[in-house]
Parts: C-alpha cells; structure tokens; sequence
C-alpha cells in the first residue's frame, strides 16, 4: 500500500518534497510524488470554481485506465467547492482510494497576511494526510489536535498537530478491500 501524489502545475511550486515527506511520516506509508499526469473538467464559470466532485471522477477514470493500486492525491492550486459547500480544503472518495486537496485557501495571502511557506507546507500536509485518513476508513475525530478532525476554517487547521490520535492510529484499516466501481 502506498500514495501516489499527483502535483498540479497551479499548485504551489518547490514544496511537493516537504509536503509528501510529512504525509508519509502522519499516517506511516510511503508516499511518492510526480507532476500530475491529469487533465481535469468541473469549471464553473458562475463560481469561478473546480466541483471537487468533478476532478475525483476524473482521478478516478486515471486510476481505472492504469490499474491504479495506490491511493491517489491530486494537489491543486484551483479553488474548489462541493454542492452545499461554498467552499473545501479537500474531498475524498474512499470507493475509488482517490482524494484532492486545493492550496488556494491555505496560503496566508489569501486571507490578507504575510506568506508563510512552513505554515503553506504544515497546511497542505495536514489536510492530504486528512483526505487519506478518510481513503484508509477513518472518520472524523472530536480531539481537535488529530489529523482526522474537520476542519472548517483555517484556524482549526492550525490547531491540528501533524499526527493522528491514538485512537485513529488503532482505527486505520492498513488493507482496505475497497471496489474499484
Ligand atoms: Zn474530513
Ligand atoms: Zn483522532
């Protein structure tokens, strides 16, 4: 079992090493990390946003077409929502072990504040090692330190610690059966 990490050109450049090296070190599997092979749809022009929902399917027709054993996680630099949602960090789907994670929101400088890199490289790490914990049949945890808490600002993101509690630790499901659909 492993992670392939898929690294969108728009996403930020020059942290994909840190940042799969912390995600492999969260949930303990190894992880690799390429330039993304895929060409994603799900634009939408009056939101001027990607449907997360969207570029899973296209994740998942990747993985379908390659046999694709790995988990798979797409990072990208588009803004991202869900149907109900103004906005994600990041959306999981654990029937196909496909996630994707936006930095468009994590950056300080979307809120108006000083870049940070070690805060962009921190964010990014937790909310992948959050997406995959959902890929590994982790739900979310009430201990606001754990990887596998919800995040729902930018502040509760940086309350998370880059580990996961004792009691997700036990929970992992280290060879999920999953069905390819
Ligand atoms: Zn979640
Ligand atoms: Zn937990």
């Amino acid at each position: 079992m492993n992670i392939l990490i898929f690294w969108d050109r728009g996403a930020p450049g020059g942290l994909e090493v840190p940042v799969t090296r912390i995600i492999s070190q969260i949930l303990d599997i190894p992880a690799e990390v390429c330039e993304s092979p895929i060409l994603y749809n799900g634009f939408e022009r009056g939101r001027d946003q990607f449907n997360a929902s969207a570029i899973l399917s296209c994740l998942d027709v990747f993985s379908r077409r390659n046999e694709e054993k790995s988990f798979i996680l797409l990072v990208t630099g588009d803004d991202i929502f869900r149907p109900g949602n103004r906005y994600v960090f990041g959306l999981s789907r654990p029937a196909t072990r496909t996630a994707v994670i936006s930095s468009a929101r994590l950056g300080n400088e979307y809120w108006g504040l000083p870049p940070d890199e070690m805060m962009l490289i921190d964010r990014l790490s937790r909310e992948g090692a959050h997406e995959i914990g959902h890929l590994l049949h982790l739900d979310h945890c009430d201990n606001i330190s754990c990887i596998m808490a919800n995040p729902l600002t930018l502040d509760d993101l940086d309350k998370k610690k880059s580990m996961l509690c004792s009691s997700c630790q036990s929970k992992i499901v280290r060879n999920p059966i999953s069905v390819i659909l």
